[in-house]
């Protein structure tokens, strides 16, 4: 929550920390502070700038009190209409001069806080970039965007309101404190002694406004709970489906009703309170009246009129900057708290970084061996053990196993989504970790069951893969990924908006877009990723033509459950329980009756017979029918 939010002081003045913030108090340690304002540091100039026309702006501000005591005194008292009307023009004139001021101080402070928050902005995004997929999977992608977002709005506020407020009412005050005791000492004393009277039931007060105003705010996460829920396309589909919109709506309308008794108790809260407290506020003034008069009548006659008007209307100018710094130990704990949260966000280390000596070959062959490799994604829960197998150029490896065994963990690991916990993977006999990433992630490409295309045209998302590719390519790729014919039939043609993550298009369209990208981006190992899984037989077998010619001719993994796809791979790697538990031909490993067998028995032959030319591939494996499965519609 970003400082001055939640919890602003309005006419009950106090800010208060939830038990949350309570609990989670930064350190506010040297380093600290000398990290918040290194940000400053390249805008020093503004900042001293920003600082002056503070000091003139509150100087300016006090300014008109003190002239009221000569508009009585010198105007008023001696009736000098010159006079007066000198000092009434002249204090127009300074509080005009001093807003004035005050637009400017506002301008510099902007600029100062925008250019600060984008210089983070940009840090931020750039650091997260260089985040691993560990760092995705793991984080909350709420969390990430909060950070990057209000996270780093809450430093504007804090510039150009915490910081300033600081600076300002500090300043105001202690002019109109310095100017009060000057006038008079004892009349100074006698005004001050009422302000802690008045702060601090103010404070208490505000207090449990402050209760108030969270629970309200918890109500109020609670309704957008159900709005988020229920108004997203699925939660929506899930409610039709589920018949429950009058259960929402019931649930929807209890959370409303009780937000609404908060808000009007929260608003109601400390109004009476209020009445007399302005009552009271009277009494500081009237304190000075009387005390002035009597000294002024009994004691000591030069006490002019003048000033005790002066004190009175400075005394009016201090409640304000008493109030705010009392309430500043809120917002500078808030603020800090906010630079902690960002800074651990920068001190995460980047897991996944380019080797001090990286290698860039000059010629690339394609060969991938894994040897011995072992990997956890959270220790000391391992995932792949004793990983050995080599994919040679140009040649192809099918990996089947059953769910969650470690096929894609297995492919994640050659362009360093993530880094192996001991053995290796070389790519041309080189150590992955040893080449540089972008050359590594270069030369490989990867189509996963969940595609991801932008928002924005077939064309945007191609060009993604090669910018400067021609239309002749383009077309030539999306021949190739089968998809051609469908792009034809489109009114605007490659030109065709994918709509928000590609929503605009069919799975098995989608999926063909994103081989045709990869086909573009002409990678030297094409991994697919059970591409074809989650897909209906048409769109499946359309698939299936892109890719074989692909498997064929490349260096190609390709994770599949269909058995087509796996005929058509070099050598088959079957993986449990993230060791490799046989490997070999289709032939090889059906005459083994081991997991492969189990497989194909549950597996492979039911999609087999789903699909087109059946008897024919069937007789090719087997020569025979092959195992019982009922055939799906
Ligand atoms: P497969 O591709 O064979 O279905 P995966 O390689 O996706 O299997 O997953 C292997 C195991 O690793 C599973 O137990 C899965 O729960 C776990 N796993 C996968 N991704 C992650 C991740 N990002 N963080 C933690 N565990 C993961």
């Amino acid at each position: 929550m970003p400082p001055g939010g939640r919890g602003m002081g309005g006419p009950m003045g106090g800010k208060f920390l939830t038990e949350e913030e309570k609990a989670n108090q930064p350190k506010i340690t040297p380093e600290l502070l000398k990290r918040v304002f290194s940000y400053l540091k390249p805008y020093t100039k503004q900042l001293v700038l920003v600082i002056l026309c503070i000091i003139v702006s509150s100087f300016f501000t006090i300014l008109p009190s003190i002239i009221t005591g000569k508009i009585v005194d010198e105007g008023l008292l001696k009736k000098d209409l010159n006079a007066l009307l000198l000092y009434i023009g002249l204090s127009l004139l300074v509080t005009l001069i001093a807003s004035l001021i005050g637009v400017a101080e506002h301008y510099i402070n902007t600029w100062i806080a925008q250019h600060i928050t984008y210089d983070m902005r940009n840090q931020m995004y750039s650091h997260l970039q260089q985040m691993s997929q560990r760092f995705f999977t793991t984080n909350n992608q709420g969390d990430i965007i909060t950070r990057m977002t209000s996270d780093i709005d809450g430093v504007k506020t804090i510039i150009t309101s915490t910081f300033s407020s600081i600076l300002s009412n500090s300043i105001t005050l202690i002019i109109a404190l310095v100017a009060m005791f000057q006038k008079n000492w004892i009349l100074a004393l006698v005004g001050i002694v009422i302000v802690p009277l008045f702060t601090i039931p103010t404070r208490k007060a505000g207090k449990k406004r402050w209760s108030l105003t969270n629970e309200s705010q918890q109500v109020n996460d609670e309704v957008n709970g159900i709005l988020n829920e229920t108004l997203s396309v699925s939660g929506q589909l899930l409610v039709k489906l589920f018949g429950k919109e009058k259960y929402e709506y019931d649930r929807y309308e209890k959370a409303n009703k009780r937000m609404i008794g908060l808000n009007i108790k929260e608003s109601m809260a400390g109004r009476w309170f209020i009445v007399v407290l302005t009552t009271f506020t009277s009494v500081g003034p009237m304190l000075i009246y009387l005390a002035g008069g009597i000294i002024m009548m009994k004691y000591d006659p030069n006490l002019s009129i003048g000033d005790i008007t002066v004190l009175v209307a400075l005394l009016g100018r201090i409640y304000m900057p008493v109030n705010s710094l009392l309430n500043i130990q809120v917002d500078w704990i808030r603020s800090m708290a906010l630079f902690t949260r960002i800074f651990n966000y920068f001190d995460i280390p980047v897991e996944i970084k380019n080797a001090d000596n990286a290698i860039t070959p000059e010629t690339v062959v394609g060969d991938v061996v894994f040897e011995h490799v072992e990997f956890s994604y959270e220790k000391p829960k391992t995932i792949l053990k004793d990983i050995t197998f080599t994919l040679n150029a140009g040649k192809s490896i099918a990996i089947v196993g059953p769910s969650g065994s470690g096929k894609s963990t297995i492919v994640n690991l050659i362009p360093r989504l993530y880094d192996v916990d001991s053995g290796s993977v070389t790519f041309d006999g080189v150590d992955v970790r040893n080449l540089d990433l972008k050359f590594l992630r270069n030369q490989v490409g990867v189509v996963s069951q969940e595609t991801y295309l932008f928002n924005g045209t077939i064309r945007d998302n191609l060009l993604y893969a090669k910018p400067d590719a021609t239309e002749e390519e383009m077309v030539e790729a999306l021949k190739k990924a089968n998809i051609y014919d469908f792009i034809c039939r489109q009114e605007k043609g490659i030109d065709t908006e994918v709509g928000n993550r590609g929503l605009k298009l069919s799975g098995g369209e989608k999926q063909r877009i994103s081989i045709a990208r990869i086909i573009l981006k002409d990678p030297t190992i094409f991994i697919f990723d059970e591409a074809t899984s989650a897909l209906d037989s048409i769109s499946e077998k359309k698939i299936q033509d892109a890719i074989d010619p692909i498997i064929k001719s490349k260096t190609s993994i390709l994770i599949a459950h269909r058995l087509s796809t796996i005929l058509a791979a070099d050598e088959i790697l079957v993986v449990k329980d993230g060791m490799i538990a046989e490997r070999g031909s289709h032939k090889e490993l059906l005459a083994r009756e081991g997991v492969y067998r189990e497989l194909y028995e549950t597996q492979f032959s039911k999609a087999l017979l789903e699909e087109d030319g059946v008897t024919e591939l069937e007789q090719y494996i087997w020569g025979s029918q092959p195992a019982d499965e009922p055939i799906d519609e």
